[in-house]
Order: structure tokens, then sequence, then C-alpha cells
């Protein structure tokens, strides 16, 4: 499918842009800002502000949105509930947050639309791989709701997923306080080391927390490089226009990546 830039808004910025489709992931926990639970309508509102406005400069954006403010089913399972119910249930968590991360980018006078892998059809289209590429030649975001659709996996997976489907160039991590991959948990060790290269394997291998195992083997196979940083101001635009910020986990090419 061809690119066409007719219903993009023509600033003229597009040279500050080195990308040109990125699959951003949202942990549920970076819409929560500093609350315990929920969503922060204020962090809602930065986060819709700053994609406007590298959308508008020529960059196509897809996203994929967790649910860790309201449910996880691993931590619902632990509790005592059924496994596949509580991923379910997480699974509709995403598609509220999907939502209102529409809300407020289309009150920016972005367009969008949200597909969902769990049949939502009064808030949202059903997943259909060949329209989402489309609404993005067309300049609309696309936010991928209800992970992948299927309990036992994660919005980590589904960013993987989607974001190779949709032929983004790279998946764009953003964290809730948290400025990249470190060797350990910076949150507990004050001693854990901030890693700003890696490769897939080595993120693997060491057990690094940055995404489940499932989702970096998907984007070690093919070949498709994650950015890690922290969702602070501008951090977005920095790394969409070529910035060093926070940890960028690429394969090189010789060590047999598939892209
Ligand atoms: N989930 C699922 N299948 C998927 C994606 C998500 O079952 O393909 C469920 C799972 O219970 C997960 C919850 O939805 O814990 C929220 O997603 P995730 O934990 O990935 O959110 P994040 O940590 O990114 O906020």
């Amino acid at each position: 499918m061809s690119v066409s830039t007719e219903a993009r808004p023509a600033t003229g910025e597009s040279s500050r842009i080195v990308f040109r489709r990125v699959l951003l992931k949202l942990s549920g926990e970076a819409l929560m800002g500093d609350r315990p639970y929920g969503i922060d309508q204020a962090r809602v509102e930065s986060i819709a502000e700053e994609l406007v406005s590298v959308q508008q400069q020529g960059l196509e954006i897809a996203l994929v949105i967790g649910a860790g403010n309201i449910v996880r089913g691993m931590e619902a399972a632990a509790a005592g509930m059924d496994r596949a119910t509580a991923d379910y249930a997480g699974m509709l968590a995403t598609v509220l947050n999907s939502l209102s991360v529409q809300d407020a980018l289309e009150r920016r006078g972005a367009q969008t639309r949200v597909q969902s892998a769990i049949t939502v059809a009064e808030v949202a289209e059903p997943y259909i791989r060949r329209r989402a590429i489309r609404h993005l030649e067309k300049g609309r975001i696309v936010i991928f709701a209800a992970g992948t659709g299927n309990p036992f996996f994660t919005t980590d997976t589904a960013a993987a997923l989607r974001a190779l489907e949709i032929g983004a160039e790279a998946i764009l991590m953003a964290k809730n306080r948290t400025r990249g991959v470190f060797d350990g948990d910076p949150r507990e060790d004050p001693h854990a080391e901030f890693l700003p290269e890696l490769t897939h394997l080595e993120a693997i291998e060491r057990g690094l927390k940055v995404m489940d195992t499932t989702a970096l083997s998907l984007c070690m196979e093919n070949g498709l490089p994650i950015h890690v940083f922290e969702l602070a101001d501008g951090n977005i635009r920095r790394v969409v226009a070529g910035e060093r910020v926070g940890t960028i986990i690429s394969t090189p090419k010789t060590q047999g990546a598939a892209r």
C-alpha cells in the first residue's frame, strides 16, 4: 500500500522525524501518573498533546495501551480469580484506557480509530490489519485495544505483533518513572546500572524487565528495534526526532535478523 500524504497536515516540519511509522506502547501505569490506580486525566491530556504534535509532523502512529492501572490478569488470578476470566477483564480494561486516550486525541483535532481484538462493536472497530494500515496512511492515529484478544498474553506481545503486522519501523515503549532499561530494578536497587544499548538476546538472556519474553522473541526474530524511555514531557518528540533517549534494543543484521 502506498503512503498517502493527502490527509496529513502540511507543516513543513517532516524533516525532524526520522521514522515513517511507529507503534507506541503505553503501559496502563503510564496513564496512572502519580495516582495509585486508574487514569490521571492530566497525564492523558499531556500524552495526547505530544502525540498530536508529532503526528502533525507527518509521523504515522499506532498505539497499544496496557491496563496495569486497572486490572492485571496474573495479579487477579493470584488473588483467586480464574486466570482466563481475569485476563479477559484485563483486555476489557485496555478498551477503557483506549477510549480515554482516543477522546483526548480527538479533542485536539486528531482523527483516530480504535480497533479492538475483542468485539465491542458499539465503541470500536474490529481489528482488521489492512484497514488499520489504510487509516495510518490517511493520517489517522490507530489505537489497538484488547491486546491480542487472547488470555495468557500481554499487551507487550500485542505491541510486538501489531507493530510487525503494520510494518512499523520501531516500537516505542514509554515507561512510567523509569528512564530506560537497567540491570536491576532502580526503584529497589540504587546500584542498578542503566543500559543505553543492548541486543534483544541480551535482554532475554539476562532476564531484564523490559517486555515479556514472548514479545522480545518476536521482536528479535523479526529485527524490530525497541526504544525504551520515560514518559516525560517531550520524550516522544525527542525519540521520533532521532535523539538518543533511554535504551535502544536492537539486533545487528549480521546476527541473523530477518529484516
Ligand atoms: N491481557 C491478555 N491478553 C492480551 C493482552 C492483555 O490477557 O493479549 C490481559 C492480561 O490480564 C494483562 C492485562 O490484560 O495483565 C493488562 O495488560 P498488561 O498487563 O499487558 O498491561 P500493562 O502492564 O502494559 O499496563
